[in-house]
């Protein structure tokens, strides 16, 4: 399954639109880091839509990027109240990635069910990737992602999987690929289950595995970069399964090799996203 090649002639728009929803007042970086990874994983055009009061300073970090500030909860996150205005502007988009760096669990449920209730459904709208905060809400059920099928990827860690499944961290340890296969198959989402061997599973049941990794990558903030990464290549056209595959691959190697430059711990999650450039090239 070889990623979708550039066209040599091919404006920014070609290369998809994507939207970040992600930050919060605790947290900024979190959108910061996604945001990158969608560029490096070289998507054509960016915004970010973030907590009011972060927003200009993730607009002057990230000034490659369109930055949109939402209301606010108390708690520093995007209030649900914020879905109308947002549905608007993801179905511009070709992928909406989102939950980096969102903290306030309740309100990213709501938000990230209004907004999915909003989408157009079938094989027309977004596609999307869900990672932290934006998978909290999924294990209860009001997100409606059914309307979404064949569109979807979620990037869960084993304790995101345990709340999923409303199961304990140890079921999941203890049969990781039968958790991603019963999460694939309820939310009919490719799952990407992160862990030292990430397993990503097709709702069909089809299951591969990336072990290729290092352990300096279980660093804070190393998750954001890969949800970026993911979203960024769906938005050049990659499916969800190709774009999770190659996805945790480019993210794995680049920790290869900021190992073997700098040392197998230390590397920052930032540090990552300058080398999926140079991965992607050597794959070509
Ligand atoms: P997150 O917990 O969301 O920040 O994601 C952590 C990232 O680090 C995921 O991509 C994991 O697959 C990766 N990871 C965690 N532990 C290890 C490990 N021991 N070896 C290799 N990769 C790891
Ligand atoms: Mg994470």
């Amino acid at each position: 399954m070889p990623l979708p090649q550039p066209d040599g002639d091919g404006d920014k728009e070609t290369r998809g639109r994507v939207l970040v929803l992600a930050g919060s007042v605790p947290v900024p970086g979190g959108a910061l880091l996604a945001g990158i990874g969608v560029l490096r994983a070289g998507a054509g055009k960016l915004q970010v839509a973030t907590a009011a009061s972060i927003a200009p300073h993730l607009g002057l970090a990230l000034p490659e990027a369109l930055v949109a500030g939402l209301p606010e909860t108390a708690d520093g996150g995007i209030a649900p109240e914020s879905a109308e205005a947002l549905a608007e502007r993801a179905s511009r988009c070709d992928t909406v990635l989102i939950g980096p760096g969102m903290m306030d669990e309740a309100a990213v449920a709501n938000l990230t069910a209004a907004l999915l209730t909003r989408l157009e459904a079938g094989q027309e709208g977004p596609r999307f990737v869900l990672d932290a905060g934006a998978l909290a809400g999924l294990g209860h059920d009001p997100v409606p992602l059914h309307r979404h099928e064949g569109r979807l990827v979620i990037t869960p860690h084993a304790g995101e999987m345990a709340g999923l499944l409303g199961c304990s961290r140890d079921r999941v340890d203890a049969d990781p690929l039968g958790c991603a296969r019963q999460a694939a198959e309820r939310l009919k989402a490719v799952v990407a289950l992160k862990g030292s061997c990430t397993r990503i599973v097709a709702p069909d049941g089809r299951a591969w595995a990336y072990r290729g990794g290092t352990v300096g990558l279980a660093t804070s903030g190393s998750g954001d970069t890969l949800a970026g990464i993911v979203a960024g290549l769906l938005a050049r056209g990659a499916s969800p399964e190709q774009a999770a595959i190659w996805g945790v691959y480019l993210h794995g190697e680049a920790g290869n090799r900021l190992t073997r430059r700098i040392g197998p711990l230390g590397f920052l999650a930032r540090e990552l996203l300058a080398e999926i450039p140079a991965v992607m090239a050597a794959l070509a």
